[in-house]
């Protein structure tokens, strides 16, 4: 399937080669005045802005236009020419006060996402004092601020929390959130509507700009580029940039080498997963905003210790927990939680991630962990390797592809070869069998 992201790259592509192709008188009075109208399911539709330009178009590069896109995807197969005539008035268009319309840019803050609400302990403590830092202070000392970790565990919230710290304190500082996925949305739009001045002016009148979940423009190339030039304009003009991403900087794949260094230049903190007296805290504090009913120390404690996964796990068990007590119109109790969330506590007492098989694996084996994803082939790190994703296929529910997507972009023939293989020898091998059981204990309990 063709993705919006790819269809504007080959869009570009087919407009260089038919400027080139065409010369630029008539590109400049023609074909450069085509707009990219949609992309759903092969079929490309392109816009003229006139009966007349349609005419003069079709019969004259219609195929050949088809061709080009043809050329670059296979999965298209139709391209057709439609008429707009709303594309003259758009294309004339002045660009807005870029300031009253930034507004429309950023993406709703979460109310109870404050600082205020945002319990600190030891996973978070070094990321939430940055956090604070840069919502006080007007001026920009650390650019950017990269916060990491994985899901469920706080981004967001600090995210918001910053954005909420700074228009209150300043409100004159221009504060735009958004999830990265927005913005490649809006810049796609931009393009399909040939508003890419606007898009463009938009972002870079921001004097703080948040992009959340980064991760996500990985491999978009043409977002990312259009993310890459924004962020450079801003750093030149002394503003701040806040991004968050699931993982750290470095181990960014599908980023171009020059955006993941620039990642780096500024504070990269992480999350890290949570400890048991941070989990109490936060049931704790949660609980107390709770009207209408009350939780039992005994309870939470519970809780803390079962849902090790992530926070919006155990506040999702938290509510379940509520909602369940109302219903019924009973107290919570021990008994109740175990009984509702029955589910839940079986899936957090037996949550193996593949992180977790790499890095046991890595150290039994003695080799680097960055091994696991490397293309080294020697006997001494393919074998752990092999083994680690014989276990990742038995003890985790992830499917071939992605676990070979977690050692280093692997096809999932070459993971269904290694679990073959492993189980093979295994057979033949008592030593090896012996290592696989031993690393499956420790990684069970
Ligand atoms: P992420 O963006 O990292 O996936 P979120 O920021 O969406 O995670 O957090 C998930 C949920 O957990 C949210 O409801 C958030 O309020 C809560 N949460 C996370 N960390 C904390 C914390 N330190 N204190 C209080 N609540 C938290
Ligand atoms: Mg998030």
């Amino acid at each position: 399937m063709l993705s919006g992201d790819k269809a504007i790259e080959l869009w570009e592509q087919v407009r260089q080669k038919l400027k080139i192709e065409a010369g630029d008188t008539v590109f400049d009075n023609w074909l450069g005045l085509m707009v990219l109208s949609s992309f759903s399911h092969g079929k490309i539709v392109i816009a003229v802005r006139s009966k007349f330009h349609k005419d003069w178009i079709e019969p004259r590069y219609g195929n050949r236009i088809r061709t080009l896109w043809q050329g670059f995807s296979s999965d298209i197969y139709s391209v057709n020419l439609i008429v707009d005539e709303s594309l003259t008035e758009k294309s004339s268009k002045k660009i807005e006060d870029s300031s009253a319309s930034i507004l429309n840019l950023s993406s709703p803050l979460d109310p109870r996402y404050t600082f205020e609400k945002f319990v600190v302990g030891p996973s978070n403590n070094f990321v939430a004092a940055a956090a604070e830092r840069i919502a006080e202070s007007d001026d920009v000392t650390f650019n950017p601020l990269v916060i990491y970790g994985g899901v469920g565990l706080g981004k967001t919230h600090l995210m918001h929390s910053i954005a909420w710290k700074i228009r209150e304190s300043n409100p004159n500082r221009r504060v735009v959130y958004l999830s990265a996925e927005k913005f490649m949305y809006q810049f796609v739009r931009a393009l399909r509507q040939q508003d890419t001045m606007l898009f463009k002016e938009q972002f870079r009148s921001a004097d703080v700009l948040m992009i959340d979940d980064v991760q996500f423009i990985a491999g978009k190339n043409s977002t990312q580029e259009e993310f890459f030039h924004t962020f450079n304009a801003l750093v030149d003009q002394n503003k701040q940039i806040i991004v968050s991403s699931d993982r750290s900087p470095a181990d960014l794949e599908g980023i171009e080498e020059r955006l993941r260094s620039r990642l780096g230049w500024g504070i990269v903190g992480e999350i890290h997963q949570t400890t048991y007296e941070l989990r109490l805290g936060i049931l704790q504090s949660k609980s107390d905003d709770l009207k209408n009913c009350t939780i039992p120390k005994a309870v939470i404690e519970f809780l803390a210790h079962k849902i090790t996964s992530n926070i919006r796990e155990l506040e999702g068990a938290l509510k379940r927990l509520v909602a369940h007590s109302q219903l019924v119109g009973r107290p919570v109790t021990l008994e109740s939680a175990n009984d509702v969330l029955h589910d839940l506590l079986r899936v957090n007492s037996r949550r193996i991630t593949i992180d977790a098989i790499q890095k046991k694996v890595a150290e039994y084996f003695n080799i680097r962990l960055s091994d696991m994803s490397s293309p080294r082939r020697a006997r001494a790190v393919a074998r752990p390797r092999q083994i680690a994703m014989y276990l990742s296929k038995q003890l985790t529910s992830k499917s071939l592809p992605d676990i070979g997507r977690t050692f280093g972009g692997r096809d999932h023939t070459t993971v269904m070869h290694a679990v073959n293989r492993i189980e093979e020898l295994s057979i033949e091998d008592s030593l090896l069998a012996d290592d696989i059981e031993l690393l499956k204990r420790t990684l069970d309990s």
